[in-house]
Parts: C-alpha cells; structure tokens; sequence
C-alpha cells in the first residue's frame, strides 16, 4: 500500500478567518515529524497565504516536499463559480506560487471539496498532471457530486475510512485507521487540526462558534503521533502519478 499525506495548507479555520496562526505555529514540527518517518508530503497551498507565510514555504520547498494549489481564495464557493472565474482563481494561484518558489505546480485540490463542473476541462487547459479534489465517499453532499466525472486529467480522490468517512486526521484521530481500500491511500490534514488546545482557545474561543470549537478540540492525544503513525515512507502525489 503506498499512502500519501497532503496538507491543505489554508488560513485558520478553513480561511474564515485571515491569520496563519496554525501555520506559523505547526509547520516546523509538522516538518520534524515528517522527516522522522521519512516521508515527503503534498502540500495543498491556498495562495493567499504566500504573502504571509512565504519563509515558511521555502522551509517545506527545501525539506522536499511538493507544492500543488489549493486555489487562491479558500474561502470561495468553487463549485458555483462561472468557468471564466474558476480559470481565473487556478491560474493566478498556479503563477502565484510558481514565482514565489520557483517550483512547479502540477497538483490541484479544489477548497472545501467543492468541485466545479469545470474544474477538468481547467487543469487539464493550465496543464496539470493530476487532481485530488474527490473523495470515495458515500457520504451525500458537497464530497459526493462530483467524483472523477470526465476523465480529462488523472484523479487522485481522498480515502475514507470506515466505509465513508474521508480520510481526514482529525477523523482519524478520533475514530482510527480501519481505511477503506483504494490504490493510493490519500490522507489529508489542515494546520489547524494541529494547533496546540490553550492556544486554539485562547485566540478563537471569541470568534468561532461552540459547536466548530468542540469538535476540532475534541481530539485523543496527539495528532502529530497519528501523523507519525500513518505517514511512514509516504511519497508525494506527483511522484506517485509519474511513476
Ligand atoms: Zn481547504
């Protein structure tokens, strides 16, 4: 089994709120861990983050792990967006991060799983080689519309685990690692899901709600031990797909 680890590496709290808290915070231990179990992560990168968190991505480009886009801005709605505006958040995310970090971004997972109908025909025009913006989910909803619709560009979806969760850490965390099969096992994992307790309260308690409060805090030890547990020799996702 080859498993992958991707990070999508967002704002705080999936973008509602403009602070790189969690990133600031988590990225270097992320990074220790990572390397403990010799694994090379894909790291999903919202590019509004670049101006704030740029050192820090040159620390993950240097530890060798790959950048791919999480699009530009997180907190959109990508699955209503018109095919004009769609083009428009890939590519400037795509230059965005090239330019910061003179790497190449062939890797694509749409904000909050919301796939767009023309998510393919985009990546495939901007010359992508894979995206991972699916999960194989039974789950009804924004995770379930649009899985691997077209065929027009490989497609990596997300595991789940227990025959429907998607294979995030925090529900791994929670629940454990019984993963549904699949040829790649993708896990996915945000910065904040790893920000320490008394800080996630001490800065949010005042403007996030107690029942998104409770449930990212309602964790059992720590998620970077899970990450140390389930990320063994793991690859990125473009060295899988080039293999
Ligand atoms: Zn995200």
């Amino acid at each position: 089994m080859t498993t992958t680890i991707t990070i999508d590496y967002e704002f705080d709290w999936g973008g509602r709120v403009k602070e790189s808290k969690a990133i600031d915070q988590v990225t270097l231990p992320l990074l220790e861990t990572l390397q403990k179990v010799d694994a090379k992560a894909t790291f999903f990168v919202s590019a509004e983050t670049v101006a704030k968190t740029l050192p820090m991505l040159r620390t993950i480009v240097e530890a060798g792990h790959e950048i791919a886009s999480h699009g530009f801005h997180h907190d959109l709605k990508y699955d209503t967006l018109s095919r004009d505006e769609l083009h428009l958040e890939i590519r400037s995310s795509k230059e965005t991060l090239e330019d910061a970090l003179g790497v190449k971004v062939v890797g694509f997972r749409t904000p909050q799983f919301r796939k767009n109908r023309y998510t393919e025909e985009v990546l495939s025009e901007l010359e992508f080689l894979y995206d991972s913006s699916s999960v194989n989910t039974s789950l009804q909803g924004r995770y379930q519309e649009r899985q691997h619709e077209f065929g027009l560009i490989p497609e990596i979806p997300v595991s789940t685990i227990y025959g429907r969760f998607p294979a995030g850490i925090k529900w791994i965390n929670l629940i454990g690692t019984k993963f549904d099969p699949s040829p790649i096992r993708v896990i996915y994992v945000h910065p904040f899901d790893l920000l320490n307790l008394s800080d996630t309260l001490r800065s949010y308690s005042s403007k996030i709600s107690p029942l998104v409060l409770a449930f990212y805090l309602a964790r059992i030890g720590s998620p970077l031990n899970t990450i140390a547990k389930v990320a063994r020799n793991s690859h990125t996702l473009h060295s899988l797909i080039s293999k």
